[in-house]
């Protein structure tokens, strides 16, 4: 631990193995996994086709660079371009990347229409990532704490308010960037109509729609990706956690006719899209096609959300239970920082978002009994804890 730069509050405990929505620690316990490496692990923990194709694909080739072809990158972006209706991808290795990579297409974009200090519409409680581009875009004041100077060019205003957005009246504006529903920002759902509205407003203004899905998408909230609910589709899709059910890969897509924005020598990552990498995001679309788990998803979260309802009805304290698909928040009225770490002695895992949400972001594949068990626990843990507070 002393050789670590203490930049995470970790609980005490570390698992050597995991299979499914289970993971085992040290000791050999059992706890039941409905944080997934924090929504990464769609397809739960050692999914046997995944550690398949890691392993042949580890034995084969792992690395060579963008310098040269890769044409498992490029089979993996026909597929999510297919999928999203997207015209190309860029690869890259995490969330925050992914999300440079919008923010340098988005700039790039404005200054061939002229803008010389171009604004991307953000949103408040927004998260996009920690390095320093995508921490400006992030409407966390507590994570910019700290860090100034961040880049400039970001206009931030409230979540789920397309009047808000309306109401920017800046010429310097190129792009807005938001999240379906905020994760990090306590599982925040907005208006039903709130995603339709914002395409109106970019396509009426000439501004690119960019969609931070990197906890919402590949399946999490019932669709592979969220903005299928809306009807509608963005011009930069950004992609990462469950895209490689925890091999570290992330992507940035862009509508067919931004495409090229970003040409040669003008961005790049050393590992971004490997083979390695690039095998295993196939290997989870194939697995999310073939055992149709958006939907599975889709149940198994409306499931979820009946029970916690249930065994939560009229208990005081409890401000809201909402979610899409497999993408759940149980909102108190006080802190539950403290929840997490009684969760882990009851032998599940739970994480807290924004102070009071506890927010549950399970494996897709959880069966009738463990989500019957996660909504047991996570009952009897808010109960208990609002009865103590
Ligand atoms: C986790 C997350 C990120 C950052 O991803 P990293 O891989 O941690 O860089 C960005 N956007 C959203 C919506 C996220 O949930």
């Amino acid at each position: 631990m002393q050789a670590l730069i203490p930049t995470y509050n970790r609980l005490p405990v570390a698992f050597t193995r995991g299979e499914g929505a289970w993971l085992y620690d040290e000791q050999g316990h059992a706890y039941l996994d409905g944080v997934a490496g924090i929504a990464v692990c769609g397809l739960g923990h050692s999914h046997p086709a995944i550690a398949r194709v890691v392993a042949e694909q580890a034995q084969t080739l792992v690395h060579t660079s963008n310098l040269y072809r890769v044409p498992l990158q490029e089979r993996l972006a026909e597929r999510l371009c297919a999928a999203a209706g997207m015209g190309a991808a860029f690869f890259c290795n995490s969330g925050a990347e992914a999300n440079e990579a919008a923010i340098k297409l988005a700039r790039r974009y404005a200054a061939g229409r002229g803008i010389t200090a171009p604004q991307i519409v953000v949103a408040d409680g927004a998260f996009h990532g920690r390095t320093l581009g995508a921490l400006a875009a992030t409407g966390n004041p507590q994570a910019h704490e700290g860090f100034a100077p961040l880049p400039e060019g970001f206009l931030r205003v409230p979540y789920g308010d397309a009047d808000a957005v309306a109401a920017v009246d800046d010429p310097a504006v190129c792009a807005v960037l938001v999240e379906p529903i905020q994760g990090e920002g306590g599982v925040q759902i907005p208006p039903a109509d709130y995603l339709a509205r914002l395409r109106r407003l970019c396509d009426e203004r000439g501004w690119l729609l960019m969609l931070d899905e990197v906890q919402t998408g590949m399946g999490r909230t019932g669709t592979l990706f969220a903005f299928e609910q809306a009807g509608i589709r963005p011009d930069v899709l950004v992609l990462a956690k469950a895209l490689g059910n925890g091999l570290p890969i992330g992507a940035c897509l862009a509508a067919a006719e931004h495409a090229e924005i970003l040409g040669p020598g003008s961005h790049g990552t050393t590992y971004g899209g490997n083979p390695l990498a690039a095998r295993a995001a196939l290997a989870v679309l194939d697995t999310l096609e073939g055992e149709d788990l958006p939907a599975a998803a889709a149940r198994a979260g409306e499931a979820l959300r009946a029970r916690l309802a249930e065994g939560l009805a009229g208990v005081d304290g409890v401000r809201e239970i909402r979610g899409r698909g497999l993408m759940v928040g149980v909102e108190l009225a006080v802190e539950a920082s403290a929840l997490p770490r009684q969760a882990l002695e009851a032998g599940l895992l739970i994480n807290v978002t924004a102070g009071r949400v506890v927010r549950l972001v399970p494996p897709l594949t959880l069966d009738d009994d463990e989500i019957r068990q996660l909504a047991d626990g996570v009952v009897d843990l808010v109960r208990r804890h609002l009865a103590g507070a």
